[in-house]
């Protein structure tokens, strides 16, 4: 490497996020330098398709002139303001207006935060408050599943069911339990249907709560598709039985539409694909295009009454961010939303989600390609060991092969394990959903002939 050149100083001074350190000082940074739509331009002028939008993040493509002018806008008019102890702002009260008219099933009130993790950080901790003021201190506990992910805090991370966020932290934090993956194609039994382990998991999720004691659980807590866990599509029945099991115990439903959330699935909210009736909904990501770090989550009246009246008796629910509800950020999120809206990107998410799948699935006959699965315009292919070879790869590692293939056809995509995933920006075209899938062809052409040796 150069010296001073950007990669010998990444190398030197940028500690990177879920980067092994080691393998980073021999590989060296993937530097981005500029975006152009669905595309985004390295530093030395390659072109890649954004096949994940960033971190499954932005919808309207990486030069959106109207947020540009939107943040812009509210920097020269208003650049900060907060909402502690009364004070507001427009771009604020406009927003939460907004999101309660969107909202899937009726809601009340909206909290503003600056991270999916930070959101569902609060919201436990909003619970516990909650279980306090409604004089059932022993219902704080939360169930989430495993390879759910919920974020990296200390309590978002317990709340994950990912060995990485916990092994090495001494996480999870005691009250936070994690029931099955709903995994049909790895956690299904032989001969089981997927309707049957969707009862299966409901049932799982019974014993836990009979185990613990039903009075003891709070909230589960769960994305209506997983993403980070490996892009996991629920089995068929298994929003409806697992919201029976919560309906019998009183125990409330925090849907996490960070990644769902905002036309991802098809419909503006993973639950109204997947008729889920939550009472919290978390929301980020897509709620700005990642053009701004920005977060919230909405509750429903009985959610947010006994909080407000708790306060009533003892004064204030101690917790806020110096960032939250930043009016740029929600500046941004407003006009965005009328970006997703004017423009109708959950049509096309529906559309080009639906070509998507289709060529997904097309890859399952390559002998390498265990599973193709999603909905949307988010899906994934799993790879799996040449027949009687397994012993000879560790876990992720044809996963980052075949990732390193995607990224040499100019195509970025995300291996989680041997799970690569696809999540592009919900603007993109019936030509670019080819370009990635004949860059997946090529890839796995490529591939196979490194594989075979
Ligand atoms: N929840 C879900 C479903 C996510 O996918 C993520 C991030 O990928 C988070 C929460 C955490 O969000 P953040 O990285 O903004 O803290």
């Amino acid at each position: 490497l150069r010296p001073n050149s950007d990669e010998a100083r990444d190398i030197a001074y940028h500690f990177h996020s879920y980067t092994n350190a080691r393998v980073h000082e021999q590989v060296g940074p993937l530097i981005m330098d500029r975006g152009d739509g669905v595309h985004v331009f390295d530093n030395h002028g390659n072109k890649y398709i954004e096949g994940m939008s960033g971190l499954w993040s932005v919808a309207v493509g990486f030069n959106e002139q109207r947020l540009i002018d939107a943040a812009t806008r509210q920097m020269q008019k208003l650049p900060y303001y907060h909402n502690f102890a009364h004070r507001s702002h427009g771009p604020a009260i406009d927003l939460a207006e907004k999101l309660i008219s969107m909202a899937p099933v009726p809601m009340s009130k909206v909290f503003f935060t600056n991270s999916g993790s930070e959101a569902n950080d609060t919201i436990l901790k909003m619970l516990w408050y909650r279980s306090n003021s409604l004089g059932k201190p022993e219902k704080k506990k939360v169930i989430s599943r495993i390879r759910g992910y919920h974020g990296v805090t200390i309590a978002s991370a317990s709340m994950t069911g990912l060995p990485c966020n916990h092994k090495s932290f001494d996480l999870p934090i005691d009250g936070v339990l994690h029931t099955t993956c709903p995994h049909y194609w790895r956690e299904g039994r032989d001969g089981e249907s997927e309707e049957q382990f969707a009862t299966r998991c409901a049932e799982d999720l019974d014993a836990m709560i009979q185990a613990e004691g039903p009075d003891t659980i709070a909230a589960f807590i769960a994305e209506p598709v997983m993403g980070a866990g490996g892009v996991v599509v629920p089995p068929k029945t298994y929003w409806e039985k697992t919201q029976a099991v919560l309906g019998k115990y009183d125990i409330l439903l925090i849907a996490d539409e960070v990644i769902c959330g905002f036309g991802r699935t098809g419909k503006m909210f993973g639950c109204e694909t997947y008729n889920i009736k939550p009472d919290i909904m978390t929301m980020s990501k897509q709620i700005t295009s990642s053009y701004f770090p920005f977060s919230a989550f909405m509750m429903t009246e009985e959610v947010y009454a006994p909080i407000a009246d708790e306060s009533g008796r003892i004064g204030v629910l101690g917790h806020g961010y110096t960032g939250g509800a930043h009016p740029v950020g929600a500046a941004v999120a407003l006009e965005n939303l009328k970006i997703i809206e004017e423009r109708d990107l959950v049509a096309n998410a529906a559309e080009r989600g639906a070509e998507l799948q289709a060529g997904l699935r097309k890859f399952v006959d390559h002998p390498l390609v265990g599973e193709a699965r999603g909905v949307g315009l988010i899906g994934a292919l799993e790879i799996v060991a040449p027949e009687g070879r397994a012993d000879e790869f560790a876990p992720g590692k044809l996963g980052a092969a075949l990732n390193a293939q995607f990224l040499k056809n100019g195509l970025i995509s995300r291996n989680l394990g041997d799970t690569l995933a696809f999540c592009p920006p919900l603007i993109i075209t019936a030509e670019q959903i080819s370009e990635i899938l004949s860059a997946v062809d090529r890839s796995l052409d490529g591939f196979s002939a490194e594989i075979a040796g």
